[in-house]
């Protein structure tokens, strides 16, 4: 293989920035009646059918191969240009349920919102699809595009893989990238090596007792008492067993039992999540909320209780040297201020499935924001509105244009290679 020297790549980094961004501009009218509609119309998880119809006839329109209903409602599409690598690029379909109260003339009425931003996402998604088709002599190789259901309920990632996502589409992709919209300034790119969003598994814990007279406790078993000593107790597994720098959270976000106030009742349901980055820490934990649950109810010599922890989504772990290399043309196209690299979130996605194949990832972040709105909340003035808020509302096109560009780039940074070859 011929050896490539780094002027050479990196003067083609920057023409393929010019290029994308140029390509970008002009098709944006276009993208964003797109967005306003796809905004204007959101479907919860697995209901999707109008979104996913939208984004099918818009990629078969750039000339991609596209299949529906992969996954319940998930849209493939492929696009071959010779022999080199193959890219999954990730978008997600669903909306959320609830009311938009963003004010926008664009806001949805029908009782579910792009709370989450996933219509940047997708509009981004098919954004990168053109600009990566009209620049296709600078790369070779496969782009698979996909149009994800439910990633809201964390399940429609693995619908797709059980759908034979990586078997009815050419085998599995050499690389895959993901964007998510975050109440940073618009302009800007966050990301991470590493782990990105957290392992997060579910409790559900049923405490037994025998049901009384709340005169005569000595006749019950009372299960109230129990799970308060649980609800307590539990957070020392967090203050007292887990390493304090490394990130684990346990939350009880709902205790159901009883009716009144002089009956003791049979049972209490303790509902809760726990949220983790290292595979270590979410074991401890799990194991750690267990043995709570169970010394809980042994303590009161009451039955063991019913304890499940769900598995829900785990950690992305994005891969090192493909953050790396993506880092550098990312900063070259937007400015070493505007890419940095910011501490994982909270919360759980399930790019992690595609990853956790085998497949070198990389999740990052793209601003929605104008800057000084941004700046004043840093600064403790009003804030911005976050992700999931009813009054989350993305500043459309400088979103969308960095979101298309970045992924455009990162993309072509992994593909172009293959064209240079001798
Ligand atoms: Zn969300
Ligand atoms: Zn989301």
């Amino acid at each position: 293989m011929k050896r490539i020297p780094i002027v050479a790549l990196l003067a083609a980094a920057a023409a393929h920035a010019q290029d994308a961004g140029t390509l970008i501009n002009g098709m944006y009218p276009q993208l964003e009646a797109i967005y306003k509609d796809l905004h204007a119309h959101p479907e919860i998880a697995f209901q999707e059918e109008r979104t996913a119809a939208r984004l099918a006839a818009e990629m078969r329109k750039i000339g991609f191969e596209v299949t529906e209903k992969v996954g319940k409602t998930g849209v493939v599409a492929i696009y071959k240009n010779g022999a080199g690598p193959m890219v999954l690029v990730r978008t997600e379909l669903d909306g959320l349920p609830m009311d938009e109260k963003s004010g926008l003339p664009y806001a949805s009425k029908n009782g579910a919102a792009h709370s989450c931003g996933h219509d940047v996402h997708m509009t981004a998604w098919l954004g990168a699809a053109r600009a990566l088709v009209a620049l296709k002599s600078q790369w070779k190789g496969t782009l698979m595009f996909i149009g994800q259901p439910a990633e809201e309920t964390v399940s429609g990632a693995k619908a797709m893989l059980d759908d034979g996502l990586f078997q009815r589409f050419g085998g599995k992709p050499d690389y895959a990238f993901a964007l998510h919209s975050w109440p940073l300034a618009y302009g800007t790119i966050g990301y991470n090596s590493g782990a990105v969003s957290s392992n997060s598994d579910a409790i559900e814990i049923t405490f037994k007792g025998r049901g009384g007279h709340g005169s005569a406790p000595d006749k019950a078993l009372d299960p109230i008492t129990i799970a308060a000593r649980f609800v307590v107790d539990v957070q020392t597994v967090i203050s007292r067993e887990k390493d304090p720098k490394e990130f684990g959270v346990v939350t009880i976000g709902a205790i159901n039992g009883g009716t009144v106030g002089n009956i003791i009742p049979d049972t209490v349901r303790v509902r809760g999540t726990i949220r983790s980055y290292s595979p270590a820490v979410r074991e401890k934990l799990l194991a750690g909320v267990r043995r709570v649950a169970n010394a809980s109810a042994a303590m009161a010599d009451a039955p063991a209780p019913d304890v499940q922890l769900i598995p829900g989504g785990l950690a992305i772990d994005n891969n090192d040297a493909l953050v790396t290399r993506t880092e550098g043309v990312l900063k070259q196209a937007f400015g070493d201020a505007n890419v940095s690299r910011m501490p994982a979130m909270t919360a759980s996605e399930d790019f992690s499935q595609y990853v956790n194949q085998g497949v070198p990832g990389m999740f990052f972040f793209t601003g929605v924001y104008a800057p000084q709105d941004v700046a004043a909340a840093d600064k403790g003035g009003k804030p911005v509105a976050f992700n999931h808020s009813p009054y989350y509302a993305p500043v459309p096109e400088p979103s969308i244009k960095t979101a298309a560009q970045a992924m455009t780039l990162a993309v072509l940074n992994v593909m172009s290679a293959a064209a240079a070859k001798p």
